[in-house]
C-alpha cells in the first residue's frame, strides 16, 4: 500500500460508483494529497479516519475495503456485516479519510526511493534518533511531526511528556511539533471534521486489539455502550488509555470539542509495521465497528 495505490483505489471507485464523492482535503508538505471518500446521503454522520501514523498503514487497505464493499452491496442489493447496504447508505453518510499521512506511509511502504531528496530528508531526521528502526519504526510525517499529537487537546501535557522522553526535535515518531495544528494533515483533517459534524469518529492504528473511547474524564452520552458494543462486535477489548499516550490525539480532540463518542482501535496484534498477512483478520474484525459505528446503536 503506497499513496499511489490509495490515490488510484480512491479514483476508482469515484469512477465506478458515481455517488461516492472524493474531495482532497489538503497537500502535504511534498506534494501528496490527502483525499476523502464519501458514501450515503443519511441523517447521521460517521467519520473514520485511518493510517495517522506511517508505519500504521495496513489500516488504510481497511477503509478502502470497507467503502468498496459496502458501495457494492447497495449497487447489488447484497449486505454488508448481515446488513443491505442500501439500508445502511440510506441510515448514514459515511466520511472516509484512508491514509491521513501519506508521506510517512509512502517512506515505510517504499514509495519514496533511497537515495531520493525526501528519503535523505528522513534519513537525516532518523539518526538521531538510533533507538528507532529505520524506516520501519517511522510513524510521522516526513517533516519529523506525530500526526496523532498535533491536536490542542492536552497539547502542552503531550509535549511535555514526549520532550521528556526525548523527543523535542522532528522525529521519527513522537514529535508534537511547534504547535497543534501546525503541519497540514492534521489542520485539513480538524477542519473536514468541524465541516462534516459527525455523531462519531473512528481513529484507526496498530496494534493492540484494543479500543480506547476516554479523554480526560469528560463525560460523553453513550460512548461506553457503543464501545461495549465494538467490543463484542470485534472480540477487542475496551480499555483505558495509557498515561503516556493520552493526550493531544485526534479522538481525544473529537471527544473535547463535541463531546460525542470517539475512538481509536488498535487493530491487529504484533510489532509495527504489522505484515500485509494479517490483513483479512484485521478486516473480518472490523467490518462489524464500521457497520455498527456508521448505524449507531438507537436503530
Ligand atoms: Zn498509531
Amino acid at each position: 500500500m503506497t499513496y499511489d495505490v490509495c490515490e488510484r483505489t480512491v479514483r476508482e471507485l469515484a469512477k465506478t460508483y458515481p455517488e461516492m464523492k472524493t474531495q482532497m482535503l489538503t497537500e502535504t508538505a511534498f506534494g501528496r494529497k490527502v483525499l476523502a471518500l464519501e458514501l450515503g446521503r443519511g441523517r447521521r454522520r460517521a467519520l473514520y479516519t485511518a493510517a495517522h501514523h506511517a508505519n500504521e498503514w495496513i489500516t488504510a487497505p481497511v477503509l478502502l475495503k470497507f467503502a468498496e464493499e459496502l458501495a457494492g452491496a447497495a449497487a447489488f442489493n447484497e449486505t454488508t456485516w448481515g446488513v443491505p447496504g442500501r439500508d445502511i447508505l440510506e441510515k448514514a453518510r459515511i466520511c472516509l479519510v484512508p491514509m491521513v499521512d501519506p508521506d510517512g506511509v509512502d517512506l515505510v511502504t517504499g514509495g519514496i526511493r533511497e537515495g531520493t531528496q525526501p528519503y535523505v530528508l528522513a534519513e537525516k531526521i532518523a539518526r538521531d534518533f538510533p533507538d528507532v528502526p529505520f524506516s520501519a519504526g517511522w510513524k510521522a510525517n516526513l517533516m519529523g511531526v506525530d500526526l496523532n499529537l498535533q491536536y490542542p487537546a492536552g497539547w502542552l501535557k503531550a509535549r511535555e511528556i514526549k520532550f521528556s522522553q526525548g523527543y523535542t526535535r522532528p522525529a521519527p515518531r513522537d514529535y508534537v511539533g511547534r504547535a497543534p495544528l501546525g503541519q497540514p494533515e492534521s489542520r485539513a483533517l480538524a477542519r473536514y471534521t468541524e465541516e462534516t459534524d459527525p455523531a462519531l469518529v473512528l481513529a484507526l492504528h496498530t496494534q493492540g486489539r484494543e479500543i480506547y473511547w476516554q479523554f480526560r474524564d469528560i463525560p460523553v452520552p453513550g460512548a461506553r455502550e457503543l464501545g461495549e458494543e465494538f467490543a463484542r462486535v470485534s472480540g477487542y477489548v475496551l480499555a483505558e488509555v495509557p498515561a503516556a499516550s493520552g493526550f493531544a490525539g485526534y479522538k481525544d480532540w473529537f471527544i473535547q470539542t463535541f463531546r460525542r463518542p470517539g475512538y481509536t482501535i488498535e487493530c491487529g496484534f504484533g510489532k509495527n509495521p504489522l505484515p500485509v498477512s494479517q490483513f483479512s483478520e484485521i478486516y473480518r474484525d472490523l467490518l462489524g465497528i464500521l457497520v455498527t459505528g456508521a448505524l449507531g446503536l438507537a436503530e
